[in-house]
């Protein structure tokens, strides 16, 4: 079979689906590795930099495709070009987009979206989310440091001693811890914060404080719930009291296939330090702060608030290497005995099944 992945065309997108390392374990289980010139480039994977891997035009490694790996969904070109009944595999962003998930159908194209695979222990060598959510959390903070008019560790100069920044991070799944480990490493005074209960632990096992405000949220699956209404109203009273002693915060809350919660308010941002900072993480998917605009920098009152927009593309070669990695660990399920067979008994393969040939399995 043909494993193939074309060079991203989304906008800021560096990242790329096929590896070096991963084109050689895919070259020895059989396949044959047809990638688009200058697929890597972005990444810091020239073309030289892969062995005994095949290089063509887009259209054409389009055309020849078996399973097509992606970072972000296929362009309209690529997806006019797949032969019927090809395999299309990556983060196929299927919530709210309907007119693709039909569009891949309507092309009689099977299609696997790595976001809808349970967090089960089996998966997590397949899950993207978590591999590109620790580059994302881990480059959040550093953005945070960086554009902080403050230190963030202490300093004791002959100039004086400067304190730490005081640092808080709402959301505790794999962004924010990723994001309370690197504020630790640059000797941040850094605060924890999530609804599900279960994260207290896990923030203090990084030398952090759990900042505790009274609202829990379980829901299923290892996730969160949306809140109620009135534990929203909980949440940001609580949340706005303690807010004001904190120079930066970085916002990940998220509850899969809804926008982002809103838990910031401006009034709760007008109550900050003036030269505080937030770094909103959750601004692809609207933003956990009401003034946040995805991919721009807002300053209200004295406080700046950054709505970044795909960090994991920012640190393009490891991510690339994680999310390779978790793309092979998954097509080893769809292959077997060098042709293409995937095996819908699994749940991991069923689950996130989008269509198979011209049927949508998606339910959103
Ligand atoms: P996520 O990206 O869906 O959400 C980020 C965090 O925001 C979560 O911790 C969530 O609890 C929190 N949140 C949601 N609403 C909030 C609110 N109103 N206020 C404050 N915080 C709020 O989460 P994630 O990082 O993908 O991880 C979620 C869960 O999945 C965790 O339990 C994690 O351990 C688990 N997980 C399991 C696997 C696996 O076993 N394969 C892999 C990764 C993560």
């Amino acid at each position: 079979i043909t494993v193939s992945a074309l060079r991203e065309t989304a906008a800021g997108e560096r990242r790329v689906a096929i590896t070096p390392e991963v084109a050689k374990k895919l070259r020895s289980k059989g396949a044959r590795v047809l990638l688009e010139r200058g697929a890597g480039d972005a990444a810091g994977f020239p073309d030289a930099s892969y062995a005994d891997v095949e290089f063509a035009e887009a259209a054409q490694v389009a055309s020849e495709a078996d399973l097509l790996a992606c970072v972000l969904p296929p362009d309209d070109n690529a997806l006019a070009r797949l032969r019927e009944g090809s395999v299309v595999l990556g983060q196929l962003r299927p919530h709210g987009a309907s007119a693709r998930i039909q569009a891949l159908a309507q092309r009689k194209l099977t299609s696997f979206s790595l976001e809808m695979l349970p967090r089960t222990t089996r998966a997590q060598a397949m899950d993207v989310l978590s591999s590109q959510a620790a580059v994302a959390g881990y480059r959040a903070m550093l953005m945070a440091a960086e554009n902080a008019p403050k230190f963030f560790p202490m300093l004791t100069t002959a100039a004086g001693t400067i304190r730490p920044s005081r640092v808080l991070v709402i959301g505790a799944g794999v962004a924010g811890l990723q994001a309370i480990a690197t504020a630790r490493r640059l000797g941040a005074q850094i605060e924890g914060y999530d609804v599900r209960p279960e994260t207290r632990e896990q923030v203090e096992s990084l030398g952090a404080k759990f900042l505790e405000l009274g609202v829990s949220a379980a829901g299923s699956g290892g996730y969160a719930r949306e809140l109620t209404a009135e534990e929203r109203a909980a949440q940001q009273q609580a949340l706005a009291d303690h807010l004001k002693v904190f120079d930066a915060v970085v916002t990940t809350a998220a509850v899969p296939g809804r926008a982002a919660p809103k838990i910031l308010t401006t009034a709760m941002v007008e109550g900050m330090k003036p030269g505080a900072l937030i770094v909103d993480l959750a601004a692809d998917s609207g933003g956990n702060c009401e003034l946040t605009r995805p991919g721009e920098r807002v300053e209200h009152g004295g406080v700046v608030i950054l709505g970044p927009l795909n960090l994991a593309a920012g640190a393009p070669l490891h991510a690339s290497e994680m999310y390779a990695r978790n793309i092979y660990n998954f097509a080893e399920l769809l292959i077997r005995d060098g042709a293409l067979q995937p095996d819908f008994n699994d749940e991991l393969v069923a689950k996130s099944c989008l269509t198979r040939g011209s049927e949508i399995l998606f339910q959103g």
